[in-house]
């Protein structure tokens, strides 16, 4: 209890931080730690992903995931769904180098056996875990184990009027945050998604400034590779420029690998992420030479995995070359 209270006296330092008009939220966020990785008060913003293999199926599912550490994935979720699932953690947790994360709904038993099995992390929504006493359960063993909680909300069912539905998320996920704090538990990540775009934007800006907690953010069910990447650019582009955000997860209909990537670049495009070769090309036009297209995509293709930190400009002629090539 002393450290929680210690925890508090922090918190209090952080707010009145905000209340000098820093803006850079991340800056202010309490520090946790999740299993090898450090989120929150200034450390970088950590890509997450998830797995869509079976999880009960430790192969594919540690197959997945060493995939995905190689695209520069730094967190990994994995769904839940049954007690073979949470026994099936431990197994993988064995074989993989990123915090494991285990994705829970409706059942605390779920989440006690996840974090039995070494979850270095459990998602949960409060409000799906069932009874209080349900929820203390869950909260005890946590705090035993020291195994940070994320609370998340999910704005996407909420149909009001706009500034009703901001403030409403807001609230929604700061009182599902103090049933927990009020269990004398304070490991504690946010995360409010909504597939609405602004309205994800708003909501972040408005928890941030009512919360020292950090914030993992995400515009849910973004959709297919084409929309779901530009829905994400875009929301999460939003919200990270204004200093919002510790760890992000790019949520595509598709391949787990294209998240990380997008992740990795939407990081590196904001001045968050260095290395990692950026190419520049030009769009084309009538005075092409060569067959820009297809060497751009090559190219992109033969450096993405290079960690220098430098640009490779691609052009079609020589109006704009020589200055790209240059820089
Ligand atoms: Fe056209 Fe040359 Fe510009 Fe490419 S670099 S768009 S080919 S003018």
């Amino acid at each position: 209890m002393e450290s929680y209270q210690m925890h508090k006296k922090d918190d209090l330092c952080r707010r009145e931080k905000k209340k000098e008009g820093a803006a850079m939220y991340r800056e202010h966020t309490k520090t946790i730690k999740i299993g090898n990785q450090v989120i929150g008060g200034g450390h970088p913003v950590l890509i997450q992903s998830m797995t869509n293999t079976k999880t009960e199926d430790v192969a594919a599912t540690v197959a997945q995931i060493l995939t995905l550490e190689k695209a520069g994935c730094q967190i990994i979720r994995c769904a839940v769904p049954t007690m073979e699932a949470a026994r099936a953690l431990g197994e993988i947790k064995k074989q993989i180098h990123i915090p494991l994360v285990a994705d829970i709904h409706f059942d605390y038993k779920l989440a006690i056996a996840a974090m039995e099995n070494g979850a270095d992390k459990i998602r949960i929504n409060p409000g799906n875990i069932g009874s209080r006493e349900r929820i203390q359960a869950v909260v005890d063993v946590a705090k035993e184990r020291q195994i940070p909680i994320r609370v998340g909300v999910n704005s996407g069912s909420l149909e009001k009027e706009l500034v009703e539905k901001y403030h409403g998320v807001t609230a929604e996920g700061l009182d599902k945050v103090k049933i927990i704090e009020d269990m004398g538990y304070d490991q504690l990540v946010i995360s409010i998604k909504s597939s609405d775009v602004l309205m994800c934007a708003k909501a972040h800006e408005l928890i941030a400034q009512k919360t020292d907690y950090p914030l993992h953010v995400g515009i849910t069910e973004a959709g297919t590779l084409f929309s779901g990447n530009i829905k994400s650019a875009v929301g999460l582009g939003i919200i990270l420029y204004q200093g919002i955000g510790d760890t992000i997860r790019v949520s595509l209909t598709g391949d787990p690998s294209e998240e990380v990537k997008s992740a990795k670049r939407i990081l590196k495009t904001l001045g968050l992420r260095n290395g990692g070769i950026e190419v520049v090309s030009c769009p084309t036009c009538g005075r092409t030479q060569i067959d820009l297209i297809g060497l751009a995509n090559k190219v992109e293709d033969m450096v993405q995995d290079i960690p220098l930190d430098i640009k490779v400009a691609v052009m079609g002629c020589v109006v704009n070359g020589p200055g790209e090539a240059k820089e």
